[in-house]
Order: structure tokens, then C-alpha cells, then sequence
């Protein structure tokens, strides 16, 4: 038992445990797994190193691993109606690198969202290795309406000639428009990666248009709407299969968590279930209550609403920024992030606004009738982010209120 082996860790595992259960979490990226998911995460898995791809192995004792990825890999095309998926990216961030080795070579152009207008890192921002080793061009949103203008993104492509273009990102609470960018990538003969880490769940329970068809290459994390273990995944056309999983392994990676290959595999089979379409048009539900009932307290969200699970709030009618609202919120008991808006006059570690994602709370059991509430409450904690007793008297509240469910 760990609490006898190393009794620091179990406690601070509980306190976490019950940190996580007494509050909101809208943070948008996370969810809560299932308890098959945890109890695959935590198998004897872990134990395993399977270096290559079943049926192609360097070490023995694959008999039963093979199985488990193999799973993985059939429940993933089926999912998501691909030719080919690779299950074994550590993570979103590894397999997004992974489509870089696998099409690109240093200083080839790509090009991508910029993340101060809701890209990922990973999409060629001067900071990470994907701007620094390439030739990166980046596309914004319009600042009028907050959303891409596929016309912009068309001339941007012309004039720069990607070889590689990235669609979605990681605070985008629209729809991507992926049969727009696959005529652009196709007039250009550039090859299109849908990066859905954020919508992979929506998308299986139709609750998104699916970039399959469309895209040649999809990239995906598992831990977001998806609500599998944290890992990636790459789905690809048959003609990319080669390419994608000789970047993956030996390209990039050694050998894969058969651990966490097991664990995607419960949450494919948790995906394809009737219950999970319900769950993931119950996201969407949620989010646009939310937004709804944020608009009428005068907030101002980016683009207006949300499509998806995702809403960004720019803080700057509120007289306070990102930062001091999201922990004012934490004290709150309702846990999100403090996140740049599109053209943010403020620095990135001090933006304007907040970030929140409803995937958790539908998890949790929340209903689209109790977003007014939450509107409620986010409004009063903003409005009194230096009143402690206030705040407590909110945490308070959502503590009971997630008691009933
Ligand atoms: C979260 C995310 C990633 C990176 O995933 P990690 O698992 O954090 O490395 C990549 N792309 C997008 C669009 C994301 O939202």
C-alpha cells in the first residue's frame, strides 16, 4: 500500500484527491477519467518496454502488449474513420514534433495559428523549437470579430508556400473550418495537420465537424474532452503511415508507456459508447449556457460566444486583469486559467483575460439549468476578488452544491 510505503506521497495524493472534488474545474484543457482509465493508468503495464510497433518488436514478451496496442490502434481508426493511427506520442506537445520530423526538414516553412491568438506553442512560436528550427508564418484572428479569416489565411499561404499547415489550437471557442484549410493546403500542395488536442472528444461524440477527410494528418492529445489518460495520438491518410510512425519511433521516441496505450484504449471504448455523444453535445450545451449567462452580466467574451467547450473572457470592461480574477476564482473554489486575448495589450504572464472549459463539470454531472449560477458566482467572485469573506462564502456554495451531485 502506498500509504504505508511512503506515507508523504498517499496523503498529498488524498489531499488532491479531495482538493479536486470540492471544487469547479473549468480549466479547459483537463477532465476527470474514469476509474477504468485510472485503474489502467496504474497497471502492471508500467513494468513493460516495447520499443517498435506490434508485430515488430525489439525486446521480447510482447504477447500480450502487442494485444493491448493493437486494440488501441483498431479502436482509434474506427473512432475517428482513419486509415491509420499511431498511439504512442508521450504527449500532444512530442507528437505535433513528431509530424515536423516526419514532413519537414530545419528552416522549411510552416505555418500556423500564433498562440497569442489561441495557436499552440507547437505551431511555430518563437519560443519552442517549432519557431526556432523553422521557417514559421502565422495567422491571426480578425480583430473585429475575433474569429480566422480563412480569406487572410489563403494569402498568407500563397505568399509564404508552407510546406506543413496547422489548423486549431488551445483557445479557439469557435468551430475550425476544416474544409476551408484543406482547399488552401490543397491549392498549395501543402499537407494539412489538424491539431484537435482540444476537441478530439467533441469530435468523437459529433458534437464537432470531424477534420477526417479533410486533413491528411490529425494530431491529438487523449487527456482533454477526449478524457483518456494524458498522451497523444496521430491519425494519418494509409500514404503517411510510414513517415508518421518512423518519426515517432525511432525519430523521436524510445520505447511507449504500454501503460498509458491501455488506458487510451479504455477511453476510445469509453468514446464509442452512446453515453459519450450525449456527453459531449452536453458539453457544448453547457458551454453555450455559460456563455449566455456571462454575456448577460456584461461580460465580454472573444468572438462573442462559443461553439465548443471553450470560452474566453477579456477582463478589460471588468477593471481587472487575468491574473488577480483567476485567483480570486481559485479562492472561489472555481479553478481556471488566466489567458491572453487576441491583440492583448498586456504581457503574456499578465494578460487580460481567464480561460474556462466546460468538459469537467459535464463530467461531474453539471446541466446547462445551472449555468446562471455559475455565471453568478464567477461575476460576484470577480467582483469582490479583494474580499476574502466573500469568496469563502462562494467556495462554500460550490462545495455544496457538488455534494448533491
Ligand atoms: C494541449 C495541446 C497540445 C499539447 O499537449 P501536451 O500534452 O500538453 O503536450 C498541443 N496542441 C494543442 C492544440 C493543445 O491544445
Amino acid at each position: 500500500m502506498l500509504s504505508n510505503v511512503d506515507p508523504e506521497i498517499a496523503t498529498l495524493i488524498q489531499a488532491e484527491a479531495a482538493r479536486q472534488a470540492r471544487k469547479l474545474r473549468m480549466i479547459a484543457s483537463e477532465n476527470d477519467v474514469s476509474a477504468a482509465v485510472l485503474e489502467a493508468t496504474g497497471s502492471v503495464l508500467t513494468n513493460k518496454y516495447s520499443e517498435g510497433y506490434p508485430g515488430k518488436r525489439y525486446y521480447e514478451g510482447q504477447q500480450i502488449i502487442d494485444q493491448v496496442e493493437q486494440l488501441a490502434i483498431d479502436r482509434a481508426k474506427a473512432l475517428f474513420g482513419v486509415d491509420h493511427a499511431n498511439v504512442q506520442p508521450l504527449s500532444g506537445a512530442p507528437a505535433n514534433l513528431a509530424v515536423y520530423l516526419a514532413f519537414l526538414q530545419p528552416g522549411d516553412t510552416v505555418m500556423g495559428m500564433s498562440l497569442p491568438m489561441g495557436g499552440h506553442l507547437t505551431h511555430g512560436w518563437n519560443v519552442s523549437a517549432t519557431g526556432k528550427w523553422f521557417n514559421a508564418v502565422q495567422y491571426e484572428v480578425r480583430k473585429d470579430t475575433g474569429v480566422v479569416d480563412m480569406d487572410e489565411v489563403r494569402s498568407l499561404a500563397m505568399a509564404e508556400r508552407p510546406k506543413v499547415i496547422f489548423c486549431g489550437g488551445t483557445a479557439i471557442p469557435r468551430t475550425i473550418d476544416f474544409p476551408a484549410f484543406a482547399s488552401i493546403a490543397q491549392e498549395i500542395d501543402a499537407i494539412l495537420v489538424a491539431d484537435i488536442a482540444h476537441i478530439a472528444g467533441l469530435v468523437a461524440g459529433g458534437a464537432h465537424p470531424s477534420p477526417a477527410g479533410h486533413a491528411p494528418v490529425i494530431t491529438t492529445t487523449t487527456h482533454k474532452t477526449l478524457r483518456g489518460p494524458r498522451g497523444a495520438m496521430i491519425l494519418c491518410d494509409a500514404e503517411h503511415a510510414r513517415a508518421i510512425d518512423r518519426a515517432v519511433f525511432p525519430g523521436l521516441q524510445g520505447g511507449p508507456h504500454d501503460h498509458t496505450t491501455a488506458a487510451i484504449a479504455v477511453a476510445l471504448h469509453e468514446a464509442s459508447q452512446p453515453e459519450f455523444r450525449e456527453y459531449a453535445h452536453t458539453i457544448v450545451a453547457n458551454a453555450r449556457a455559460l456563455a449566455d449567462a456571462l454575456l448577460e452580466r456584461g461580460f465580454d467574451l472573444v468572438s462573442g460566444g462559443t461553439d465548443n467547450h471553450l470560452i474566453l473572457v477579456d477582463l478589460t470592461s471588468k477593471q481587472i486583469a487575468g491574473k488577480p480574477a483567476a485567483q480570486a476564482l481559485d479562492r472561489a473554489g472555481i479553478e481556471l486559467n488566466y489567458n491572453a486575448v487576441p491583440f492583448d495589450p498586456r504581457k503574456p504572464f499578465d494578460p487580460s483575460g481567464i480561460r474556462l472549459g466546460t468538459a469537467g463539470i459535464t463530467t461531474r454531472g453539471l446541466k446547462p439549468s445551472q449555468m446562471p449560477l455559475l455565471a453568478d458566482w464567477i461575476d460576484r467572485a470577480i467582483a469582490s476578488a479583494d474580499n476574502e469573506p466573500a469568496l469563502e462564502r462562494i467556495a462554500a456554495e460550490v462545495e455544496e452544491l457538488l455534494g448533491t451531485l
